[in-house]
């Protein structure tokens, strides 16, 4: 677990970049710090690893002050992450990401052995190896940054804007990557982003700072959504929080009807104005209305993995408004009618915000 306790850092001229910053970021969660430019971020960050010590406070990995560690010690057990991936220019991918075991004496084949297995990790392939930096695109020297950061297998990872330098695409399926291997690998990660989107895909805690090093509200994704602390929170989120919140609550417990769900030749149920046909394989086919038989598109979500807003999202693309329930391999379970899922927004609206304001 990271610490700070009281952290104040004034620079030299009188600019307080971080003020009176309390808050813990637990072992093997990922907290992300997110704010507008200016806000302290990289400041609080550098203070974990003292490329920053503060005017004031104490910073503690695991119970200990950083400032007992000397520098080079404390950083074996962090990795570091910048934009632009940060790599050297005149050294092969290979040995950019074996910076680290190269400095802590790991004999050349073990380490450039870590290294290839690393670049499989984070998705690159092996050709690109004895490549220099300049020959891959942005999105793969951000996975280099991220495999040199992660060769020592340190317990803790900084991430200072990693992904901000790419293009959309490019940043959502790293993010995906960062998730995919954090499953794995249950990292301390503090991750710096002035992107309140990717604070909220990527955070198990979201720190909001604005201007002046402040913290203005510290807490999970769901809770940032329902009940932004102030006006600055709020407008820093932006538009659409419910439906934003939506994504947090799983569709799992909905209510589902199978007996709307019918093959090609069976008739509906007994006052049933739609249906769902499905094949053989119990696959949709589409929607049957009672009027007219014709099979007409149709939404669906996944029972086991998928939230309520892609259950809400399957009704509005169903000409009933209803969401066909499948599971992991597409065949269908049920059908949530329009009245149950109602009553599962309502009821998600009134616990999301009887935790704080609303707003
Ligand atoms: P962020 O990463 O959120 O954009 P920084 O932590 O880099 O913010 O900076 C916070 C504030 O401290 C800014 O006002 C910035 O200008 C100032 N600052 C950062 N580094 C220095 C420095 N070395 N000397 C003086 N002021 C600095
Ligand atoms: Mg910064």
């Amino acid at each position: 677990m990271i610490s700070f306790e009281g952290v104040t850092k004034r620079y030299p001229g009188g600019t307080v970049a971080v003020n009176d910053l309390s808050l813990e970021a637990p072992t093997g969660e990922i907290t992300v710090f997110v704010g507008p430019s200016g806000c302290g971020k990289t400041t609080s960050l550098r203070m974990i690893n003292r490329m920053i010590d503060p005017t004031e406070g104490r910073v503690l990995l695991d119970g200990r002050d950083v400032r007992e560690i000397d520098p080079p010690t404390l950083r074996r057990g962090i990795g570091y992450v910048i934009q632009h991936g940060g790599l050297f220019p005149h050294r092969r991918i290979v040995d950019n990401i074996a910076t680290v075991p190269y400095l802590l004496g790991w004999d050349k084949k073990k380490a450039r052995g870590r290294a290839r297995e690393l670049m499989e990790r984070v998705g690159l392939g092996d050709e690109l190896a004895d490549r220099y930096p300049y020959q891959l695109s942005g999105g793969q020297q951000q996975r280099v940054g991220v495999a040199r950061a992660l060769a020592a297998d340190p317990p803790v990872l900084l991430m200072d804007e990693p992904f901000s330098a790419v293009d959309p695409v490019v940043r959502a399926s790293l993010q995906e990557e960062l998730l995919r291997l954090q499953a794995e690998l249950r990292k301390t990660i503090v991750f710096v982003t002035h992107d309140i989107d990717e604070a909220i895909k990527l955070g198990d805690r979201v720190a909001v700072l604005r201007v002046g090093g402040h913290l203005a509200q510290h807490a999970t994704p769901p809770e940032l959504l329902a009940a932004p602390a102030d006006d600055f929170v709020r407008s820093f989120l932006g538009r659409d929080r419910g439906i934003r919140l939506l994504s947090f609550l799983p569709a799992e417990d909905l209510l589902l009807r199978r007996d709307l769900v019918v093959r090609r030749e069976d008739p509906a149920p007994e006052g049933a104005d739609w249906v769902v046909v499905v094949d053989e394989d119990r696959r949709p086919l589409g929607w049957r209305a009672a009027w007219n038989g014709h099979l007409t598109a149709f939404g669906t979500y996944r029972v086991k993995h998928d939230s309520l807003r892609a259950a809400l999202d399957a009704a509005l693309l169903s000409p009933c408004g209803a969401a066909i329930a499948v599971d992991d391999e597409g065949r269908v379970e049920g059908v949530v009618t329009r009245d149950v899922l109602d009553v599962a927004l309502v009821r998600a609206a009134a616990d999301a915000y009887s935790g704080g304001e609303g707003g």
